[in-house]
């Protein structure tokens, strides 16, 4: 990839008073308008732009189109006293665009997405000590006036408390003219991180991965570092001083993150190594919060950021440092809306910013491990775990042979003996243990045993999920729930119905009867147990409140849990055979980042996985603790393919509520293919999930050899068929999942 940048505009040419204008929304492109008289504006300066009878947040874009007539145009007015948006950000909002084949504006939405970010500050009032003396003294005055003589400015109410006095007595003080008011700044600023606060001491291996990646940041000049490091190798305390000598440069620094989940395990990491807490930007934060956040970015005040992937958008003045954590996961890939892989982009971004970007992971993405092993990125290892730690033992439980045996009494269904034994001397050891299974809810399929009867989503080709807590049948798609029921709908027979395999919750039941006197929570992302509350079984573990954590891919990563020295994997097999290109690297970066929650401190590890196929490439190089012979072997396969890295893909999804429109257009669109040379379209096709919130989906694939301008293709085929209103053709270049 290499970003095709968008000639910047002459300087002459903004001179003018009609300049083309962006607007954050899926139009085609800028807009023609006028300026005010004797007003000149650049490229990102921000604009009120009139469209249709409403006024419009804009961006100047570029030299006007010219194609209306100047008496025409309306007057776009410029922001009074907001910042412009940088112009390296006009550039990679170009490229996006380019790149992912969405309009210009729909990406700019995504940098604009702070209500009320560039409206002036809004001003607090707080009151100070004045010099009036009340007429009336109280006990209650006498101390509020006692607080106020520190000279700090407070709200009423926050006088009233540091005082105890009621807010009514700070309103007496105010209207005796004892307490005068004072204008504060609507946000406090953002304190700046330290980058000498706590430096550690590093091994030997981090050391030497440490000053690449300070020269790096030092030079100030783009370049990409795949920072692969097995898990519990200090991969944060290495980038950690690249951001500090990012700082020391005076730049800012963006870390970007997979999932709010781990935000707040790493805000305190952070603050533990710079003082302070980073600036946090994600989908969780309040309206104030974000506009308070966006200011600080847009000011150059917010030093580091750490956030989710749409961070990536954020209009930081003075750029100096990239990083991508955990950069395997495909949580990176935005899916609705504009399509875009955060990875990549980040890549792009740090390219147009001219900064470093880092790559860390334990388990790499194929195309990073590619470009890392060829010399496109430098390749920083970290081979061993920090400290005393040991990488745990893996070893596979054969399920076709571990079992209980039929007449025993209280057989179990889903934990094997081996797997009961190993927890058992865990708890007896008083250390913990972690159950691993990556299905929410109790049974991810009910059945009716009489007449075969099967739970389905009414919107999604999809099974309804017991949740046995709720006592509601879910559709992990959509949201649909129903009450359990105890009668079949389709034969109305009574006591009929049994749950097929385990979720979670059934992993749990299971658990509890065996080991009655463990303490134990699950953990999953879920309708029912929300952000909150897995948030709260993960530091209860941390604290070892309780002795085993059973979870979903939640409480697969990045955790550090020192006590914790046996994972067991309840179905390993899980994921395996759903057949899309990247199901068996998925299922090894899973499977490897779980086990390394185990042994990571002075206690070694065990790592259980409870398989069927234990001969399995995947399980082998588990088992055998060798992972570059796995990513060997997978990048064998993919060049044999001509699958990415070493070919390329696009997608494109047609859906909507009208089957057969949906259906003929899929046609339409796969008859309409161009031919051209080293391109193969293949379908159309019923999607994954061919059903979804109500919606029919078909696919086509786009298959090219990687020199292949795949989005001038694109382009062109979408060009010869016109679709109507009631079908939507969604682009995804670089599709990661198959759904
Ligand atoms: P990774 O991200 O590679 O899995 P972490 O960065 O989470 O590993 O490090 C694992 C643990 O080891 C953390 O608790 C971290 O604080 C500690 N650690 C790593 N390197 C050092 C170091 N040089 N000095 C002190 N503690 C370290
Ligand atoms: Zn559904």
């Amino acid at each position: 990839m290499r970003p095709r940048l968008n000639p910047v505009p002459a300087p002459e040419l903004l001179q003018k008073p009609v300049v083309g204008v962006l607007l954050p929304l899926p139009l085609a492109g800028a807009y023609d308008y006028k300026l005010p008289a004797g007003c000149h504006a650049a490229r990102g300066a921000l604009v009120s732009a009139p469209l249709g009878n409403r006024e419009v947040l804009g961006a100047v874009w570029g030299a006007a189109e010219g194609a209306v007539g100047d008496n025409r145009l309306k007057i776009a007015e410029p922001l009074e006293g907001a910042p412009s948006l940088p112009p390296k950000l006009c550039d990679f909002i170009d490229w996006v665009a380019e790149y992912t084949l969405n309009p210009p504006g729909a990406i700019l939405a995504m940098a604009l997405r702070s209500r009320g970010a560039f409206e002036p500050e809004a001003r607090r009032i707080a009151y100070v000590r004045g010099t009036a003396t009340p007429p009336r003294m109280s006990a209650g005055r006498a101390r509020a006036l006692e607080v106020a003589g520190d000279g700090l400015a407070r709200s009423v109410t926050g006088l009233a408390e540091d005082a105890n006095v009621s807010p009514a007595v700070v309103r007496g003080l105010i209207q005796a003219g004892a307490l005068v008011p004072t204008e504060l700044p609507e946000f406090l600023p953002y304190p700046a991180p330290d980058a000498s606060f706590a430096a550690p001491s590093l091994n030997e291996d981090q050391a030497v991965a440490a000053r690449a990646l300070r020269d790096a940041a030092e030079l100030r000049k783009f370049s990409a570092h795949l920072l692969d490091g097995v898990t519990g190798s200090g991969k944060t305390e290495v980038y950690f001083e690249a951001v500090a000598e990012a700082l020391r440069q005076d730049k800012q620094v963006l870390i970007l993150l997979p999932e709010i989940a781990l935000t707040v395990q790493f805000l305190d990491r952070f603050a533990a190594r710079f003082g302070v807490r980073p600036t946090e930007w994600h989908s969780d934060l309040s309206q104030k919060e974000r506009r308070r956040a966006y200011r600080a970015v847009m000011r150059g005040e917010a030093r580091v950021v750490v956030g989710a992937r749409s961070s990536l958008f954020l209009p930081f003045p003075e750029l100096g440092l990239v990083i991508v954590d955990e950069e395997h996961e495909q949580a990176f890939k935005q899916q609705d809306g504009a399509i875009y892989h955060a990875r990549d982009m980040a890549v792009v971004r740090a390219r147009i910013e001219d900064c470093p970007v880092i790559l860390a992971s334990a388990t790499p993405s194929l195309e990073s491990f590619v470009n890392a092993t060829s010399g496109r990125y430098t390749h920083l290892r970290l081979s061993m775990r920090h400290g005393v730690a040991e990488m745990p033992q893996v070893k596979l439980i054969d399920l076709r042979h571990e079992r209980d045996a039929p007449g025993v009494e209280h057989k179990a269904q889903w934990l094997s003996p081996p797997l009961r034994d190993a927890l058992d001397k865990v708890l007896a050891a008083g250390e913990q243990a972690m159950l691993f299974l990556n299905r929410r809810g109790y049974a991810p399929l009910t059945l009716c045993e009489a007449c075969g009867h099967k739970f389905t989503c009414p919107h999604c080709s999809a099974w309804l999920v017991e949740h046995k807590y709720k006592r509601r049948l879910a559709c992990h798609q959509c949201g649909f729930e129903l009450p359990m029921p105890s009668t079949c709908p389709q034969c109305s027979q009574t006591g009929t119905l049994i749950p097929c395999g385990p979720g979670v919750e059934r992993v749990a039941e299971e658990f509890a009867a065996f080991f009655p006197a463990a303490r134990y929570s699950i953990a999953s992302s879920d309708i029912l147990h929300g952000p909150a509350e897995t948030q709260a079984a993960i530091r209860a573990f941390a604290k070892r409140e309780i002795d085993v954590l059973i979870g979903t891919q939640i409480v697969a990563k990045g955790h550090h849990f020192p006590q914790l020295t046996l994972v067991g994997v309840v179905d390993a097999d899980l994921g395996g055979s759903d057949g899309d290109l990247r199901a068996r690297e998925r299922t090894f970066q899973l499977l490897h980042q779980v086990s390394g929650r185990a042994g990571r401190a002075e206690k070694p590890g065990l790592v259980l996985l409870q398989t069927r196929n234990p001969q399995d490439a995947v399980m082998q190089a588990l088992a055998r603790g060798d992972r570059d012979g796995f990513y060997e072997q997978e990048r064998g396969f993919r060049e044999a393919a001509q699958s990415p890295p070493f070919g390329r893909l696009a997608a494109l999804v047609i859906s909507g509520y009208d089957g057969e429109a949906v259906r003929g257009i899929a046609r339409v669109l796969g008859k309409a293919a161009p031919a051209a040379r080293d391109v193969k379209v293949w379908g159309p096709t019923p999607a994954f999930y061919a059903l979804l919130r109500g919606q029919t989906r078909e696919r086509l694939l786009v298959q090219a050899a990687r020199g292949v301008d795949v989005q001038a293709y694109l382009k062109a085929w979408l060009k010869l068929v016109k679709v109507p209103a009631s079908v939507r053709v969604t682009v995804d270049v670089d599709p990661v999942s198959f759904f």
